[in-house]
């Protein structure tokens, strides 16, 4: 089932979302309709707290080719515990914690679901560790480089109340205040359907 998307401006975007447990009643589904939810709505990650949920879960599809810029390779790296995020990755990440983050600092533009039609450049730090719980509660820690890095850190965000127009040049902010105001009152185009605050 494909759910709507909260825009900015709604309250969830801004709640600390919490961990869940294995009980969670019916995760299976809801797992299932984050996927189809992304897949609808050309995203290539969701939070949990982008369709209404303030639990600490995301997912992300991220396969380089489907994208329009050409993405740098980065080097292949002899330590096997490092992923580069720069390879196609799929992943459901479960009660997620960024543990450590490091590495240069990367400017590159990023976009939201729950912010249509804005692209703004955020600068993050292009490596980084996560500790999480995959769709089977396998626990997994891992260390992302690259675009994957960045793309964690940005569905992140969405967990911890925060979202990427919190990170861009204060000047910036100032000047794109007007375009999120009205995005918040739903003056935007999206095919899919969504949530005002
Ligand atoms: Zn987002």
């Amino acid at each position: 089932m494909i759910l709507p998307i909260t825009i900015y401006g709604h309250p969830v975007l801004r709640k600390i979302a919490k961990d869940i447990d294995n009980e969670y009643p019916d995760l299976e589904n809801f797992i299932n309709n984050m996927w189809e939810t992304m897949y609808y709505s050309d995203g290539v990650g969701l939070a949990a707290p982008q369709v209404g949920k303030s639990i600490r879960m995301f997912v992300i599809d991220y396969n380089p080719e489907n994208e329009d810029e050409d993405i740098a390779e980065t080097d292949s790296d002899s330590n096997s515990d490092i992923i580069d995020g720069n390879k196609p990755f799929k992943r459901c990440f479960i009660n997620a914690q960024i543990t450590e983050r490091f590495g240069d600092e990367v400017i590159y533009p990023e976009g939201c679901l729950s912010i249509p039609g804005l692209n703004e450049n955020v600068k993050r730090p292009d490596t980084i560790t996560i500790e999480y719980y995959d769709e089977n509660w396998v626990f997994h820690k891992e260390t992302y480089t690259g675009f994957g890095a960045r793309v964690i850190q940005h569905e992140y965000d969405h967990l911890e109340g925060k979202v990427y127009t919190d990170h861009i040049a204060p000047i910036r902010k100032r000047l794109i205040k007007g375009k999120l105001n009205s995005i918040s009152k739903g003056k935007f185009k999206a095919k899919y359907r969504y949530i005002l605050g």
